[in-house]
C-alpha cells in the first residue's frame, strides 16, 4: 500500500490542485491532501475554510483525505505512513523550487521520495496567487476553482 501525502497552502484551492489529486488518487492507494497553516503567510481564507472547501472538493473521490498541518512536513508525512510526497509542476521556475525542496526533504527524511506531476497543459498556467489578484481587481473566477470555492472567495473578499 503506497501513501501519498499532497501538501500545500491551497489559498484557494484550483482546478489545477484537484487534478494533481485526481492524477494521483489513479496511482497512489491513499492520497491525503495536507493543508499548511502558513504562519508566515497572510492567507485569505482560514486554516479551517480552506480544509472544508477541499473535502466538499474531494468528497465524490475516493482514496483520499484532506488534514491540516502545522510544522515540518516531513514528520507529519511519518505520523501518517506516507511513502511520497505529491507535488505538482507548471514550469521551470516550479522545478528550481521543487527541486531544492525535494533534496532538502530527502536529507530531512530519507526514504521519503517525492513525486512530481507535470501540470495538465490546461492548468498550467493557473496560480492561486493571481486568481486572488483577478478576484481583487473585481475580474471573473469562475473558471479557475470549484463552484463552492468561488463562492467562498467572494464571501471572504467581501468581508
Ligand atoms: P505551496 O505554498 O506549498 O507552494 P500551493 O498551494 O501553492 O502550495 O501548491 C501546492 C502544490 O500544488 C505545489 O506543488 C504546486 O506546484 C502545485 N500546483 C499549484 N498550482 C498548480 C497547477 N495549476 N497545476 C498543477 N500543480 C499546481
Amino acid at each position: 500500500m503506497t501513501v501519498a501525502l499532497y501538501p500545500g497552502t491551497f489559498d484557494p484551492p484550483t482546478l489545477g490542485h484537484l487534478d494533481i489529486v485526481e492524477r494521483g488518487t489513479r496511482l497512489f492507494d491513499r492520497v491525503v491532501i495536507a493543508v499548511g497553516a502558513r504562519i508566515d503567510k497572510k492567507t485569505l481564507l482560514t486554516p479551517e475554510q480552506r480544509v472544508d472547501l477541499l473535502r466538499e472538493t474531494v468528497a465524490g473521490l475516493g482514496h483520499c483525505e484532506v488534514l491540516p498541518f502545522e510544522g515540518l512536513i516531513v514528520n507529519f508525512a511519518r505520523e501518517q505512513g506516507a511513502d511520497v510526497l505529491l507535488r505538482g509542476i507548471r514550469n521551470s521556475t516550479d522545478y528550481e523550487y521543487e527541486n531544492q525542496m525535494a533534496l532538502t526533504n530527502r536529507r530531512l527524511a530519507p526514504g521519503l521520495e517525492t513525486v512530481f506531476l507535470p501540470a495538465s497543459p490546461d492548468h498550467t498556467f493557473l496560480s492561486s496567487t493571481l486568481i486572488k489578484e483577478v478576484l481583487a481587481a473585481g475580474g471573473e473566477i469562475e473558471e479557475f476553482v470549484p463552484k463552492v470555492v468561488a463562492k467562498a472567495l467572494r464571501e471572504a473578499w467581501q468581508r
